[in-house]
């Protein structure tokens, strides 16, 4: 006699297997165990599954056996099968792809006695939470600490950039563990090696052994470790990226969102999940309380307040003495063309210097320069593989491709017409950082040495260990000038930057994307953030903006620090617009090796798509190409699916997965759905 149990296993993409797998099994096995199954001609891991509420089809007499049983493993909880079967139905992916891509890689690998050491080890070193430093609470931070005890959210911190919200997470955290010593803690944030101080601060006030990281930087022993301690209860926090949204967490009894409205919590393929819309909808499932933190919240989050699903919290004032810089915005219509510093801006950095403060220069675009072009013929620096130009690279004399990564050296001369007269057009951080380092030639810092400046982008800290070292030179002051992109923008601690700069903000007030101004305002006040947070400085602090549109309400609102005043003239906007949070969008992309073919598929698709469940609420767009239409000679397109209902778009998605599984166009590479994209 053998039980018959339903399994989840790692199916491809749209494959039309239905899903959970049925197999035969010696023992009942518990939803949530880890098996190995035989699938085709390979064994696979999968996890036990619910059995399903209408079984589809009776089981094949002749049933499959369960190979093998990850035994001593406690079964993967309900709420955490909830969560998967959640997100795969919303972001219309196979179960088995999101329940096992969920899991550390090499836990598929195990066999039950490495498993039962690796248990151990994890038992061995559970710690209690240490109890460390602590600074008195603002009268800020109380109420928002009182609230959160009192309500059940979910919340959003609403916190200007030093306002202290670190020390609120910390708080609330402590509170948890104070009440109930067994409980997790899950702390997300979008970068972890960009901004190692939060995991520091955590660390500090809890100690190394119970607060593990769970993030795609780790190698897969590292991840295996911090997973099982999370899964056995043994970590009483895990903080990690967006991954981590997914981390099984038996005692989960709150959940931290730090800056909520970073793009990156969005995954960008395979399943294109949104790690903080799927921490509140594990925080509603489990009865776990949810706080999302931002100084410039998502304008869903901002509604979400507005319409009373979640209380804002607010802290406006900076802790201390702290102040926001003074904004000053520079007419770049007054200065002659081609002007890359304004004589007030660089007279601002100066005077910087000569008190031993620092400065931080950012411009969202790294290399030398983004074209090469030739001065006599219309030779420019195109990428032969993509829609796009490589960017000239000047410290190793490269023309790199962003998109495919083709990578060559720069021609000695124009390669079409021979023409020796070849040159960069445009700049990015590494032709800023050479013209910064011109114009302060002669500037001399207190103790009469040269002026230093230093690069921070992708290229300066491809190389391990080299972000914390260039950190560290900021910190420790050996640097007076700091330029990046918005890397040096997020979430740093600096304490003598006096001076922040955006010099060239304007493309993204004329972008196509709907979304280019709240994520422009965004990264200005990030910027604006690392200005004055040491109260010695915070009187003279400044941040500078030049641009060719001074009146913009972006800047104006920007100028008095004042979100709810940017937010309130996006949200009119967008309910002109129909646009989100007032409507909800899904993209179906396509790829192929021509653009005809591409768009053939999405134009079948909305074809196929007339009478669906849902459809008279969905609009339908026509197929385009993407932004970037070629990327390593792939050809790029999409069609865009709007709608003023999400159960209307929910279910239209449902009926049409089918049919898209079912169409079969010559020479289509892949296709994909995206729900809630936040690039359009
Ligand atoms: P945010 O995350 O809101 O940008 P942080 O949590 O980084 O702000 O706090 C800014 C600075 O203020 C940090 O150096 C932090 O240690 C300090 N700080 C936070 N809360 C307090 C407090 N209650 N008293 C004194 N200093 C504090
Ligand atoms: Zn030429
Ligand atoms: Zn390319």
């Amino acid at each position: 006699m053998s039980e018959i149990v339903h399994v989840v296993v790692p199916t491809p993409a749209h494959s039309s297997l239905s899903e959970p797998l049925t197999y035969a099994s010696e023992l009942p096995l518990s939803p949530g165990s880890l098996v190995r199954v035989p699938l085709g001609k390979r064994e696979v891991c999968g996890v036990v599954w619910d059995a399903p509420a209408e079984p589809s089809a009776p089981p094949p007499a002749q049933l499959k056996r369960v190979g093998g049983v990850l035994d001593g493993l406690p079964p993967l909880s309900a709420h955490w099968r909830q969560l998967v079967g959640f997100a795969a139905g919303y972001y219309q992916r196979s179960l088995g792809e999101v329940a096992l891509a969920a899991l550390p890689p090499q836990l598929r690998e195990l066999d039950a006695g490495q498993l039962a050491r690796r248990l151990k080890r994890a038992a061995a070193a559970a710690g209690a939470p240490a109890q460390a430093t602590r600074p008195d609470l603002t009268a800020d931070q109380q109420r928002a600490l009182d609230a959160i005890a009192a309500q059940d959210g979910p919340f959003l911190l609403f916190g200007a950039t030093g306002s202290g919200k670190t020390e609120v997470y910390l708080r609330a955290m402590e509170t948890l563990l104070a009440r109930d010593a067994q409980a997790q803690g899950l702390v997300l944030v979008p970068e972890i090696n960009l901004t190692p101080q939060l995991q520091a601060r955590f660390v500090e006030r809890f100690g190394a052994d119970a607060v593990v990281p769970l993030h795609s930087g780790m190698t897969n022993p590292q991840r295996l470790r911090s997973w099982i301690s999370a899964h056995s209860g043994t970590a009483r926090i895990v903080l990690g990226t967006r991954m981590a949204v997914f981390a099984s967490l038996p005692r989960l009894g709150l959940v931290i969102v730090d800056e909520e409205h970073d793009p990156s919590y969005k995954q960008q393929e395979g399943a294109r999940y949104s790690a903080r819309d799927l921490a509140i909808y594990r925080g509603r499932t489990e009865g776990v309380k949810v706080v999302l933190g931002s100084a410039t919240p998502s304008l869903e989050s901002w509604q979400a307040c507005d319409r009373g699903r979640y209380r804002c919290l607010e802290m406006p004032d900076r802790v201390g003495a702290g102040a926001l810089p003074a904004v000053r915005v520079v007419n770049m219509n007054h200065q002659p063309r081609g002007t890359l510093f304004s004589p007030p801006l660089l007279a601002a950095i100066q005077a910087r210097i000569a008190r031993g403060e620092q400065s931080l220069v950012f411009l969202n675009r790294r290399g030398y320069a983004p074209v090469l072009a030739c001065g006599s013929c219309d030779w420019r620096s195109e990428c032969s593989h993509c829609s796009a130009f490589r960017v000239f690279h000047k410290i190793d004399r490269t023309l790199r491709c962003h998109h495919c990564g083709y990578t060559e050296r720069v021609p000695r001369a124009c390669p079409k017409c021979g023409n020796v007269d070849v040159a960069p057009l445009g700049r990015g951080t590494e032709r800023l950082e050479e013209q910064l380092a011109e114009l302060l030639a002669d500037a001399r810092r207190q103790d009469g040495t040269p002026v230093r400046i230093a690069r921070m982008d992708a290229d300066s800290t491809r190389l391990k260990g080299a972000l914390e070292q260039q950190l560290a030179q900021v910190h420790s002051g050996e640097v007076d000038v700091l330029v990046g992109t918005q890397m040096v923008t997020k979430g740093h601690d600096f304490r003598s930057i006096t001076l922040v700069a955006a010099v060239n903000p304007d493309s993204a007030l004329f972008s196509s994307d709907f979304r280019a101004p709240e994520r422009l305002f965004s990264l200005l006040m990030q910027a604006a953030g690392r200005a004055g947070r040491d109260a010695a400085h915070a009187a003279a602090s400044e941040m500078w903006v030049q641009t060719f549109n001074p009146d913009h309400p972006l800047f104006v609102a920007l100028k008095k620090h004042d979100f709810p005043a940017f937010a309130a003239q996006q949200l009119r906007e967008r309910r002109q617009a129909a646009m989100p949070p007032f409507a909800f969008q899904a993209l179906l992309r396509a790829e192929a090796r021509t653009q005809e073919v591409a768009q053939a598929f999405l134009q079948a698709a909305a074809d196929a798509s007339a009478g669906l469940e849902g459809g008279g609420h969905v609009v339908v767009y026509a197929p385009v190409p993407m932004a970037v239409q070629r990327v390593a000679n792939v050809e790029r397109a999409q069609l865009l699916l709007e709608s003023g209902s999400r159960p209307a778009l929910q279910a239209f998605l449902s009926a049409w997965q089918p049919v898209l599984q079912d169409l079969r166009t010559k020479g289509l590479i892949r296709w994909a759905v995206d729900v809630d994209p936040l690039a359009v």
